[in-house]
């Protein structure tokens, strides 16, 4: 397990005269203040006006800001104020990327913000989601159309694990301090990791001139000029992004995974329409983020909306980690962590629902094995402290809970289009997708497989390995409500809401072939899961006899993990990717997708968590805005992984013969 966790800043406060707290802020490690005065005008000056933003947010429907150094989000509460007052093309959206190796606490933040009453509204959106001091992208909504990507960790990493195509950023803001004081974030590797991040015309400002930082960026590919400094600095930079190569013209060997590259993917404009095939959390959760960068989604929904997994009572918000820094613990960590801010949001929004309830949950081992893993976690600090305790022989997450799926997914999808219609065929025409229901054909700009199980049924999707899983849940009404959250493997919980009473008890776990009597609700799935659990709790005030039973159709992966990108063009992979089977280093092609076809399924038991994050990565794809979590994890839900591992899977001797 490596640097999960990162520093806080160490402040100094130094007192001064024109700020309303009297005091500025000052780094300890790079003995640096993060702005001078109250700092407004110096950013107005040369972030704002030094990228002539005012004009540049008037004419781009979809705006992005990277920042070498979030800092106190000075740079950032101003840019977002000033975007809030232009007028702007329709459905706009704006997008932040910011890179900061040691965050302020949110104690620190929230004193500096302080300073600027006149952002207050904005501030108090951000203090409300600051992730805590976990390494890695952390996704923030902060309002409708309005997004901020913080990477926790150094900038050079961030930038390197930042997808790089399409290259999202149309401003940057060099704010790392003083070049004298911190080099490393000056530096030839950062300005090229800049430049990868850049499309032509990309603007830069910063306040130093100094020479190095002048070539060094001139080598990555910007054209500087000096321009009129603030207050007493007599000059500062600006520059502008002359691309030079384009992705395509570089040759894909093996390692760099031609088969999971997006290059080929076209980027949707703001306005386009998206078809979302199905109406539960992982629909929802996409409605939600396509409405947030200018894209129109409809739902098509052949029963209710959270007909399946997503209609039960009560759903666990916890995460499933891992010892070992591995992709699909660090998914399910971060997709916890954005669905924990997205509840937050949206129970702050809607007071009067019980959409979630943060009771807790506790997690215990079956095993020793298994129990060994759990106490590694708290003694290696895997989370920061308060977000893990012991517990038993288990651990607990203090900001875990339960909620009521059915209320998510009505707020995510809030006022976006449902249509109850059953969707038959969908064709690419030579412009758009026609979309053909039981009533009607519509015409779309892209579709998205939202559909779970169902979703095999379509030609697009069809070779994907996912099947069904039926699972049981029992309610009692009237038992005493547990404190917080058990899982054992099966579960206990309250119900959403704080009561005293009703409880949840979870989940049988059949595979459909097995049998198809197992989508019915029984007393013996119900007696089953009781007796699971017996082992390990008294199941005090619970009787057979008032189970309230429900059961949906999960949908699974062979690897347990969503399946969430670009469909691809399975023609295509047969005959490019062919060489693997030889271990060819290549060159190979890069992928070539089912154009405007995407999908989101086999989210098994866990889509609550994991649905959301997962749909932020599709729409970053599709909208080319930029992305809520590294490369890496764009390939661990990859469409594709399957068909890769399985031609790249060595050949028993006896089948090789049997060819010969
Ligand atoms: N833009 C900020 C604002 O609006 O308040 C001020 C930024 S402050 C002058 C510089 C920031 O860069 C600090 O927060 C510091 O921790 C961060 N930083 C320094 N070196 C870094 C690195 N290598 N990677 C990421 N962040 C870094």
């Amino acid at each position: 397990m490596k640097n999960r966790l990162v520093e806080y800043a160490r402040l100094q406060w130094i007192e001064g005269e024109d700020d309303a707290n009297g005091a500025v802020p000052r780094s300890d490690k790079f003995d640096d203040i993060y702005y001078a005065g109250d700092g407004r005008e110096e950013t107005a000056h040369v972030f704002l006006s030094g990228n002539n933003l005012a004009q540049q947010f008037t004419t781009h429907s979809r705006f992005a800001i990277g920042e070498t150094g979030f800092g106190t989000g000075l740079n950032i509460l101003s840019a977002w104020d000033l975007w809030r007052e232009t007028k702007k093309p329709i459905d706009a959206s704006l997008h932040f990327l910011s890179f900061e190796k040691y965050p302020l606490c949110k104690d620190d933040l929230e004193r500096a913000h302080k300073n600027w009453p006149e952002f207050s509204h904005l501030s108090d959106i951000i203090l409300q989601q600051w992730p805590a001091n976990i390494a890695g992208f952390h996704r923030l909504n902060l309002e409708d159309n309005v997004s901020l990507t913080l990477f926790f960790g150094d900038i050079l990493d961030g930038l390197s694990q930042h997808p790089n195509h399409p290259a999202p950023i149309n401003a940057w803001f060099l704010d790392g301090f003083a070049p004298s004081k911190n080099p490393d974030i000056w530096s030839e590797s950062v300005f090229e990791g800049m430049a990868r991040l850049s499309r032509e015309g990309t603007s830069l400002a910063t306040f130093t001139v100094a020479g190095h930082v002048r070539r060094r960026l001139t080598a990555a590919g910007f054209a500087v000029e000096k321009t009129q400094g603030f207050g007493r600095k007599r000059e500062m930079l600006r520059g502008t992004f002359q691309s030079t190569l384009t992705p395509s013209d570089q040759p894909l060997m093996a390692n760099d995974k031609p088969w999971f590259s997006p290059q080929n993917l076209t980027t949707l404009l703001a306005g386009q329409k998206v078809a979302i095939i199905g109406g539960g959390i992982a629909g929802a959760s996409l409605a939600y983020n396509l409405n947030k960068t200018g894209l129109k989604p409809t739902i098509f929904e052949q029963d209710k909306l959270a007909s399946g997994a997503s209609g039960n009572r009560a759903g666990l918000i916890m995460p499933r980690l891992d010892r070992d820094d591995n992709a699909p613990a660090r998914f399910s960590l971060h997709a916890w962590l954005y669905t924990l801010r997205l509840l937050t949001i949206l129970q702050d929004q809607n007071p009067d629902i019980s959409l979630f309830t943060q009771c807790g949950a506790a997690k215990f081992g079956r095993t020793d094995r298994d129990r060994e893993i759990l106490s590694a976690l708290i003694e290696e600090d895997y989370l920061p402290k308060g977000w893990i305790e012991k517990h038993k022989d288990g651990i607990f997450f203090p900001h875990g809970g339960v909620i009521s799926p059915p209320d998510f997914v009505r707020l995510l999808i809030g006022d976006t289009p449902v249509l109850r219609e059953k969707i038959k065929s969908i064709e690419n025409t030579a412009t758009s997708i026609g979309v053909t229901s039981d009533i009607d054909t519509h015409q779309f700009d892209a579709v998205i497989y939202a559909n779970s199980f169902e979703a095999r049924k379509f030609q697009a999707v069809g070779t994907l390995p996912i099947s069904g899983a039926a699972g049981q849940i029992d309610v009692y009404e009237m038992a005493p409500a547990p404190a917080h959250a058990q899982v054992f493997g099966p579960y206990l919980a309250p119900l959403p809401g704080n009561q005293k009473i009703g409880q949840i008890i979870g989940a049988t776990y059949r595979p459909l072939e097995e049998t198809k009597e197992c989508l019915e609700p029984s007393p013996e799935a119900a007696d089953e899961n009781l007796e699971s659990l017996r082992p390990f709790t008294d199941l005090k005030g619970i009787k057979l006899h008032d189970a309230i039973s429900r059961v949906s159709v999960r949908c699974v992966t062979p690897d347990q993990i969503p399946i969430a990108g670009p469909l691809p063009d399975w023609a295509f992979y047969t005959k490019n990717y062919d060489g693997l089977r030889d271990g060819r280093i290549g060159p190979y092609s890069a992928a070539r997708y089912q154009r405007g076809h995407y999908a989101l399924i086999g989210l098994g038991s866990r889509g609550l968590v994991t649905a959301p994050l997962a749909a932020a990565m599709i729409v970053s794809q599709m909208t080319g805005t930029p992305a809520p979590v590294p490369r890496d994890l764009f390939e661990t839900l990859h469409p594709a992984r399957f068909f890769i591992r399985s031609v790249k899977r060595p050949k028993p001797r006896h089948q090789k013969k049997q060819k010969s």
